[in-house]
């Protein structure tokens, strides 16, 4: 896209809220609109594109599903490999994973250990961070694996869920295109 991009107002403004979704009392923030918008999609990349290269990113790690989205997307912009970060079952290899609690009861993330490179830096790219459960499990993954983790990108930040500030306590830097109040 030669074109200026849509300022990170523009797009925060192409995500749809869903009041009530999954359950009563979410403000479900749905990236649907965004991506199918012509310039939507090109735009939030860019703009990813522009913090991850800052960051010295030498691989973009992405988190099942939403993640995959973007962060193939800043990959291939940037010209570096894209590390898919999967729920449990999914590779076909032997796995290195790690288990994290939700709310009720836990989830589990796995990677290929061969795809990490030991020191090489590497940068979380995912949809939204809430209560930064999955991007700690999988900046605790990736540096178990002897990666380097200081920055995780995302599109949307609720600060309320103190999910970045969480991150920012354990060394992982956070930046985000747009935030919303509440959860
Ligand atoms: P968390 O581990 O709590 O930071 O949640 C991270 C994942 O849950 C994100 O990758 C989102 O895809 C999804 N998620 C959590 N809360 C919301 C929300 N209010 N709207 C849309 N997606 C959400």
């Amino acid at each position: 896209m030669t074109a200026e991009p849509l300022s990170p107002d523009e797009l925060k403004a192409l995500v749809r809220t869903v009041p009530d979704f999954p359950e009563p009392g979410i403000q479900f923030r749905d990236i649907t609109t965004l991506i199918g918008h012509p310039k939507g999609m090109a735009s939030s990349v860019r703009h990813l594109a522009a913090f991850a290269r800052a960051c010295g990113a030498q691989k973009i790690a992405g988190m099942e599903a939403r993640g995959f989205i973007f962060g193939a997307a800043v990959a291939v912009q940037l010209g570096v490999g894209f590390i898919p970060v999967r729920k449990p079952g999914k590779l076909p290899i032997k796995t290195i994973g790690i288990d994290y609690a939700l709310e009720y009861g836990t989830d589990r993330l796995e990677v290929d250990p061969g795809a990490i490179g030991d020191g090489e830096r590497i940068v979380i790219v995912d949809d939204l961070i809430a209560t930064g459960g999955t991007a700690l499990a999988t900046a605790q993954l990736l540096r178990d694996a002897g990666a380097v983790v200081d920055d995780a990108l995302f599109v949307i930040d609720l600060p309320d869920l103190g999910g970045a500030s969480k991150l920012r306590e354990a060394g992982v830097g956070v930046q985000a295109l747009m935030e919303f109040e509440g959860d």
